[in-house]
């Protein structure tokens, strides 16, 4: 039977931790860290995720700046308000959550992030970093899975991990991450050849498909480490993740669930990453 390990519970402690911090930094007499966040549009999820991470700012702290703007907006326009937060003193983290407007050109907009504001580690020049092993802002859901491995008690040196999924965001990134830690890893895709018996191999299997439920007994070693990422809305409207959690429970030695296990503490790390920046820039 597998220990579920809860992210909504790790986020807890870490974010209280950082009230506290914030909170001496203010008492010191600075200013509160203040993140921007701006949507395009009015996608339901994409609202709802920007109103999550308000909140969270604010449950610690953070001063957030909201920014809703019309899906009609010009690429112009839309650059111009991310450079102009980039330029500004009083704004230590930008984001521009994904995906935007199919008319706009994400790559182009996120190029207008200064990199030492990009929180979410999407600019470029961040990953250009992080790949040469000299990490500025790494994107935070693999900061996330990299915390819960650690409260897993997880020691990574010489495990096999395998990681589906190839994504930017997430596959791409925690695969590189999984690798600095020493862990042998090999990185799975829709184009994987017998994809069960791979992950089978996995000390550590870390799930970011997209698919209801995919990730069956069958492609889990007895007593591996399992991060599911994946966040599926079933026709009933719960959510799931990408593994079958209940086929998996009595395989695995170590579990996360969905929802309360990595979506907690990406927006966590978005908070850390927030801080930091906030630190580099005011409290140096
Ligand atoms: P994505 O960009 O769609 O990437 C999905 C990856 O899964 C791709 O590399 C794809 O392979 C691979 N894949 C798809 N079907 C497969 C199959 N049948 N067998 C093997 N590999 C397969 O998605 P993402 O942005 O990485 O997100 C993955 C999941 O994590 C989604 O459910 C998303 O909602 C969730 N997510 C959660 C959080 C969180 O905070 N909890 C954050 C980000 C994402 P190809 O490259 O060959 O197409």
């Amino acid at each position: 039977m597998a220990e579920i390990i809860y992210g909504s519970e790790l986020s807890k402690e870490l974010k209280d931790e950082m009230k506290e911090t914030i909170e001496k930094y203010k008492a010191e007499g600075h200013r509160a860290p203040c993140l921007a966040v701006i949507l395009v549009g009015n996608d339901p999820a994409s609202e709802s995720y920007v109103k999550g991470k308000d909140k969270a700012c604010h449950a610690i702290g953070i001063d957030s700046k909201p920014i809703f703007l019309d899906a009609s907006i010009s690429q112009e326009e839309l650059e111009k308000i991310i450079t102009d937060l980039s330029n500004d003193d009083s704004v230590d983290g930008i984001l521009l959550q994904l995906p935007l407007p199919k008319d706009l050109d994400e790559a182009s907009a996120i190029q207008c992030i200064h990199p030492d504001k990009d929180v979410d580690g999407l600019h470029p020049v961040n990953f250009g970093y992080f790949f040469l092993n000299e990490p500025n802002f790494v994107p935070c859901t693999p900061l996330g899975i990299m915390e819960l491995l650690k409260r897993m008690e997880c020691d990574l040196d010489g495990k096999n991990a395998v990681v589906i999924g190839r994504s930017k965001l997430v596959g791409t990134p925690v695969a590189r991450l999984l690798q600095n830690a020493n862990a042998t890893v090999t990185i799975c895709h829709s184009h994987t050849k017998d994809l069960a018996a791979v992950c089978k191999q996995a000390d550590v299997l870390i799930a970011a498909i997209g698919r209801p439920k995919m990730i069956t007994k069958e492609y889990v070693k007895d007593g591996a480490y399992v991060i599911d990422v994946g966040v599926n809305r079933l026709d009933d409207g719960t959510l799931c993740g990408d593994v079958d959690f209940d086929d998996v429970f009595e395989t695995a030695y170590k579990i996360t669930p969905v929802p309360k296990g990595v979506g907690p503490m990406t927006i966590c790390m978005l908070l850390r990453n927030t801080l930091t920046s906030y630190e580099r820039r005011v409290i140096q």
